[in-house]
């Protein structure tokens, strides 16, 4: 066994742990913080002696940045929980009797929906409060940036190696398909903010307002059901081994707001983490969490810890909107779930809406990546040049530090784009799919082999251009685009 190999086994045992120790956290479960920094500590005694003795240019690049990251895993572990806990407490206002923090913040504006004054004015006093994430915001992307740029690259850099995809295409299809979606988005969204808000959409009401709202018509076809119950018999005749994976839909006061999960140890110890919204939004987010856990479940045990941890998310996302999408697909919900077709014509209708949403909005927030990354702002342009983003695509005058509320811009150097690639070969993969295994794909174990076997089995090692050019057209095009 050569130093690296040995490198990557202690690597996972220790990452398990932390993992571990996440997913409690973001449950709203007891966790053990002191664990965390410990682990982490071993973590960069154990990378640094490796990064010592290894020179760079021997390194698996994807081990390299993994390591290179991880050689300072105490500071982004202490950075983390940091943030974790302010989303938590700090950016929290109290709004007639009832708290409301980043944690819950969608659930408040679920519930509060139809009081666009007081979802105005929790939204701006949270935007206030989040002035505290700030200086903490900055040093995690700052240690970022250092560490890079010891190798004279930035985290960009390293993302663009590990996705695959130089910068300019990036850019490109980044820009083209927000731009292409954005009046068709427009259209729609005033038609909807109209019928379901009753006035003209505004600032505060964000992709999650109309996620939750939009498909409250339909919600009531989806009240009661037992997403385990229903898509699970699919998942396993594909063949699929669900044991792997443990679901847990209970609410809890410090759960994350968010459908997530967490692949604690590849591929033997994975979790879906969700919590009661509203139905068709829980169907779609559970869907979505179960294609990342099958994906991670199916992943080639035998393989070494690079192989099967460090997949880009622009790959890891194929699977959870493969999934999702599979979830509302017309076909599916008449003969799976049984919803009737006009139902269905009116579930389609509202998807559509939230794709163009999508769109636009990540449109925003890849950019934002890209370009923080390149013109490197202090935290009061950054906050500048998100709001001009925002405005550009999404059409709305978003103040411009909500990024620094989101759950993924924030707390990730670069992650956006990586739902755009993956919505992008996510279509190229479908129309493979139906065309090799019927449009009735989901109920032929062939099909399951294949994405078992082929896609999902090689971790990283994705042989993703045999369904991928990246070629955004079957995802404009289902869109009416
Ligand atoms: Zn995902």
């Amino acid at each position: 066994m050569t130093l690296l190999d040995r490198f990557q086994r202690e690597l996972e045992r220790l990452e398990t742990d932390l993992n571990r120790e996440t997913y409690r956290q973001y449950a709203g479960l007891p966790y053990d913080e002191s664990l965390m920094e410990q682990r982490s500590r071993e973590m960069e005694t154990l990378v640094r002696g490796v990064l010592e003795e290894v020179p760079a240019a021997d390194f698996p690049r994807p081990l390299l940045y993994a390591s290179v990251r991880a050689s300072r895993a105490s500071e982004y572990t202490r950075l983390d929980n940091e943030i974790y806990r302010l989303r938590g407490d700090a950016v929290s206002v109290e709004d007639e009797g009832e708290t409301v923090n980043l944690n819950n913040w969608r659930l408040f504006n679920r519930a509060h929906v139809r009081a666009p004054q007081r979802r105005r004015r929790v939204f701006d006093a949270l935007l206030d409060r989040a002035l505290v994430l700030t200086p903490l915001l900055a040093e995690r992307f700052a240690l970022s940036r250092d560490l890079f740029g010891r190798y004279n690259m930035t985290p960009l850099d390293a993302y663009l190696e590990e996705e695959e995809v130089d910068f300019s295409s990036l850019w490109q299809l980044v820009d083209s398909t927000a731009r292409a979606a954005r009046p068709a988005f427009r259209e729609a969204l005033a038609g909807f903010s109209a019928e379901l808000l009753g006035q003209p959409p505004d600032y505060y009401d964000d992709y999650y307002v109309f996620g939750n709202v939009i498909y409250e018509p339909v919600d009531r076809h989806f009240a009661g059901v037992d997403f385990a119950a229903l898509v699970g018999p699919i998942y396993e005749g594909l063949g699929f081994d669900l044991s792997q994976i443990a679901v847990d839909g209970e609410p809890r006061e410090r759960k994350h707001a968010s459908p997530i999960c967490f692949a604690v140890r590849v591929p033997d110890e994975v979790y879906v983490l969700y919590q009661q919204t509203s139905p068709v939004y829980d169907y779609t987010g559970y869907c979505h969490e179960m294609g990342h856990a099958l994906h991670f479940a199916s992943v080639n045990r035998a393989l070494p810890y690079m192989d099967r941890y460090l997949v880009p998310a622009g790959v890891a996302e194929i699977f959870s909107l493969l999934f999702e999408t599979l979830g509302t697909t017309p076909r599916f919900l008449a003969e799976e779930v049984g919803l009737p077709q006009a139902a269905i014509d009116d579930l389609r209708r509202r998807e559509r809406l939230m794709d163009l949403y999508f769109l636009t909005f990540y449109g925003a927030n890849a950019m934002f990546n890209l370009r923080y990354w390149t013109e490197h702002p202090d935290m009061d342009a950054a906050d500048a040049l998100y709001a001009d983003l925002y405005a550009r695509y999404v059409g709305l005058e978003m103040p411009g530090r909500y990024w620094q509320t989101h759950h993924v811009v924030a707390l990730y150097d670069v992650y956006a784009p990586s739902y755009l690639l993956a919505k992008v070969r996510t279509a190229e993969l479908r129309r493979l799919l139906e065309e090799r295994f019927t449009e009735r794909w989901w109920r032929n174990p062939a099909a399951g082999a294949y994405l078992r076997e082929e896609l999902m089995g090689p971790g990283r090692g994705i042989p993703v251009d045999t369904f991928s050019r990246l070629d955004p057209r079957p995802s404009l095009v289902s869109l009416g685009l």
